[in-house]
């Protein structure tokens, strides 16, 4: 099937763009990046914007960079440029992990990390990560600029706070405590699909004890849920497995799983507790401080 006809807008700054998103706020607009979901939804009628605003244009939101305790990534920058970026090796080895999860090499190449968070598909394994990290969303429009946090960015599926007039055109991550240690699996169909169930874990912790601990889990609500039962369970305790055991299970008590076509909650529940100890562990472990 091919897409219903649209009016194509290829603007050459961010200005134009923004003042084409105002001028068709009223309009079905939307912004084309790396095309890997919209182009789809198009061809398959699930969606038939009016007017198509390319960004492909606007080199200057591809980057990753340093900013004082954060690093900061461009919406229109490519997965792969994000996975295998220095900075993003050294300081978010978390996000760096969960993208080798993340769809084939090719869908990576021309993918973005705006249009992923902004296409928000609650099993996407990047919204996960950026919700256990506490990241920030940098959005702009003719009328200003505001940053909102992840648990106001991500508000259901396929849902975020970003309106139709306004483009998303900065990430900024918070770098984690330097005794950290990380750990991001998941269970999909085949590699490379979206996840069923996914967890990013993010520990620190000095002489056995846990200092904080950052955690979400993909694919069993809504959005990225942030695992913070499983979270207080584990801050001040002191490293063991009946600690990462009962900090699991305090949180899966605290979910409400559900049935989908051909994958019973009881399944979803299963993969995320088991999954949720795994991580916790080998989180534990590259922290070094497991007794
Ligand atoms: C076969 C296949 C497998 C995949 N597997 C996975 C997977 O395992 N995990 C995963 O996370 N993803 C997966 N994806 C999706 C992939 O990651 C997409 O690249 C991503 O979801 C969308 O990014 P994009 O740049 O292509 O955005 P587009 O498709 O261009 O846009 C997506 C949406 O975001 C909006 N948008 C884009 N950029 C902005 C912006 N800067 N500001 C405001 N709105 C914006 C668009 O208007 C549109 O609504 C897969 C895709 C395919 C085709």
């Amino acid at each position: 099937m091919k897409p219903a006809p649209f009016d194509y807008r290829r603007p050459a700054t961010k200005a134009e763009a923004l003042r084409l998103l105002s001028d068709h706020r009223d309009d079905d607009a939307k912004i084309l990046a790396g095309g890997q979901s919209l182009v789809p939804m198009m061809n398959f009628r699930m969606a038939q914007p009016t007017v198509i605003i390319d960004i492909n244009r606007l080199s200057d939101l591809a980057f990753v960079e340093e900013r004082g305790e954060c690093i900061a990534i461009g919406a229109l920058t490519r997965h792969n440029d994000v996975m295998h970026h220095l900075l993003v090796r050294i300081h978010l080895p978390l996000l760096a992990m969960a993208y080798e999860n993340v769809a084939h090499h090719t869908i990576r190449n021309r993918g973005t990390i705006g249009g992923n968070v902004v296409h928000a598909d609650a099993a996407s394994e990047v919204p996960a990560v950026l919700t256990a990290l506490d990241a920030e969303f940098v959005i702009e429009s003719t009328e200003g600029v505001r940053v909102v946090g992840a648990d106001d960015f991500f508000l259901g599926v396929f849902t975020t706070a970003v309106e139709t007039h306004e483009l998303l055109v900065e990430i900024r991550i918070p770098r984690p405590n330097a005794r950290a240690g990380v750990s991001f699996e998941e269970v999909s169909l085949r590699k490379g699909d979206f996840a069923i169930v996914s967890v990013a874990v993010e520990i620190a912790a000095d002489d056995g004890q846990i200092e904080s601990a950052r955690i979400a889990i993909g694919g069993v609500e809504e959005r990225a849920l942030r695992a913070e039962a499983a979270e207080q369970a584990l801050v001040g305790a002191s490293l063991s497995d009946d600690v990462i055991q009962a900090a699991a299970a305090a949180q899966i008590d605290a979910i409400s799983f559900f049935d989908a076509p051909g994958l019973s909650a009881a399944y979803r529940r299963d993969t995320a507790k088991a999954l949720l100890e795994r991580n916790i562990r080998a989180a534990a472990a590259r922290a070094g401080r497991m007794n």
